[in-house]
């Protein structure tokens, strides 16, 4: 992307609204746009960036053999009646009604959908376990909503709904996405600690919220230090074998949010083990039994020829919410420290004098080693211009390019996350990026 011919807006000025660094963050490098309260426009830097965290959440789904579906936005409410849950939502489901006076709604969630489909085409025991998932915006009508794309009404998350002949089956289901979802968080470089949740208003007796920590978090969170230091990434995971001794390792230390936590467990902890902070929900999963498949009639026949009503989870992931969560843990005074996974270009070219036919010559050559994972910055700007612009938009790698270095070959590469700098021949430039 050349920054010359690109859509890439940034302000100057701090947003007054925004009282949360990752807002203030993603309103300066121009990720996102509020078109009405809680609704955001992403713009191009904005959308990379939420397709990447999009694109790991997939990859860790199918990793557990979910297989990912589309359901609509918009729902019938009848769908809703059959549950019971039409009324009991309350005023954060968005109503509507079509020409035809028939009444629908703006999806916030699809247990009801996806138990109606499920029911129109499982017969059978053998067609159990599943799991189906889509990664879909919703929206409820938030009474405060805030902080941006945190705490949005229009949002994007990835709901997965499992179905089990039993509970035994349930339970494994359950501990997949849990082992999924510390694997998902941890590839976009966030430390996610499950924690012993409350199971609202989707009910059920089974339930783990994952929580960062970070200061600006809504809810206050208490855990066992050990939590912090384990390394989620170096386990091989075997989605076919038992994975209790990873679910087992998690929940044999402490970590609540405020709704659970439970002073007498916690003062049994030694302080120099207790972290108390405050955390915000990336994800929850939740077991729930038969909350939905029995009142909406879904059953199969089970091994013996008797009907069995399926059990069922739900495990979400605020893909949107993701986006401002990994900025308010990695940033600066500056700017956005992206985590290379998801960082919206993984490298940015600096060139100090566009014209200088040595500097666009080495810059050229390095931007096309990365294009399309690369912004070359050929605008006719300050050099300080391009430098705080690349500090605050948090491209992990900048290759700053200036007639002098150019006409000895060199490029100077700075490191975004350690302020690290080197002066490289292109050739090395490009290994170390590598
Ligand atoms: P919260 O407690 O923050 O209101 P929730 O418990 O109501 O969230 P869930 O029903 O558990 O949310 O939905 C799954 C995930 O969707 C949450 O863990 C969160 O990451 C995300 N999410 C929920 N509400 C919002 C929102 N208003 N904006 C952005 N993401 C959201
Ligand atoms: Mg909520
Ligand atoms: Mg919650
Ligand atoms: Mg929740």
């Amino acid at each position: 992307m050349r920054l010359s011919r690109a859509f890439l807006p940034t302000l100057k000025e701090t947003p007054a609204e925004a009282q949360i660094a990752s807002h203030r963050l993603m309103l300066r490098a121009g990720m996102v746009r509020q078109t009405s309260a809680g609704i955001y426009v992403w713009l191009p830097l904005g959308w990379r960036v939420l397709q990447k965290v999009e694109q790991i959440v997939r990859e860790e789904q199918d990793a557990t053999g979910a297989q990912e579906i589309l359901m609509p936005t918009i729902q019938p409410a009848d769908l809703w009646k059959q549950s019971g849950r039409h009324d009991a939502y309350g005023p954060e489901m968005l109503r509507l009604k079509d020409r035809h006076e028939r009444e629908m709604l703006y999806g916030p969630t699809n247990e009801e959908m996806v138990t109606d489909i499920f029911r129109s085409y499982a017969k059978s025991y053998r067609d159990l376990p599943r799991n189906l998932y889509h990664i879909q915006w919703k929206f409820r009508d938030e009474i405060r909503p805030r902080f941006g794309v945190m705490r949005g009404r229009e949002f994007l998350m990835k709901d997965a709904y499992s179905f089990d002949l039993d509970y035994a089956g349930a339970r494994r289901s359950y501990q997949r996405m849990f082992v999924a979802y510390l694997r998902t968080f941890a590839r976009m470089g966030l430390k996610a600690i499950p924690m012993q949740a409350d199971t609202g208003p989707i009910g059920g007796d089974l339930s783990h919220e994952f929580l960062i920590l970070a200061e600006t978090g809504e809810s206050q969170v208490y855990l066992h230090r050990d939590l912090l230091a384990f390394d989620v990434l170096s386990q091989t995971v075997d989605y076919d074998g038992d994975l209790s001794p990873i679910v087992d390792f998690w929940t044999s230390r402490y970590a609540a949010t405020d709704e659970k936590h439970d002073a007498a467990a916690w003062a049994a902890i030694p302080a120099a083990d207790q972290v108390s902070a405050r955390g915000i929900e990336i994800g929850h999963i939740f077991y729930f039994g038969t909350k939905y498949s029995a009142p909406m009639g879904l059953q199969v026949s089970g091994p013996d020829g008797k009907m069995v009503t399926p059990e069922m989870g739900s495990y979400g992931i605020g893909v949107s919410r993701l986006v401002g969560a990994i900025i308010e843990a990695n940033h600066d005074e500056q700017g956005i420290r992206w985590p290379e996974p998801v960082a919206p270009f993984r490298l940015a070219v600096l060139n100090l004098k566009p014209g200088d036919a040595g500097a666009d010559a080495l810059a050229e050559r390095l931007y096309a080693a990365f294009d399309p994972d690369a912004v070359y910055d050929d605008r006719e700007d300050r050099a300080g211009v391009k430098f705080a612009d690349a500090d605050l938009m948090g491209y992990p790698w900048q290759a700053i390019i200036g007639p002098r270095g150019a006409a000895a070959g060199r490029v100077e590469l700075k490191r975004r996350a350690t302020g690290e700098r080197a002066e490289l021949s292109l050739e090395d430039a490009i290994a170390r990026i590598r």
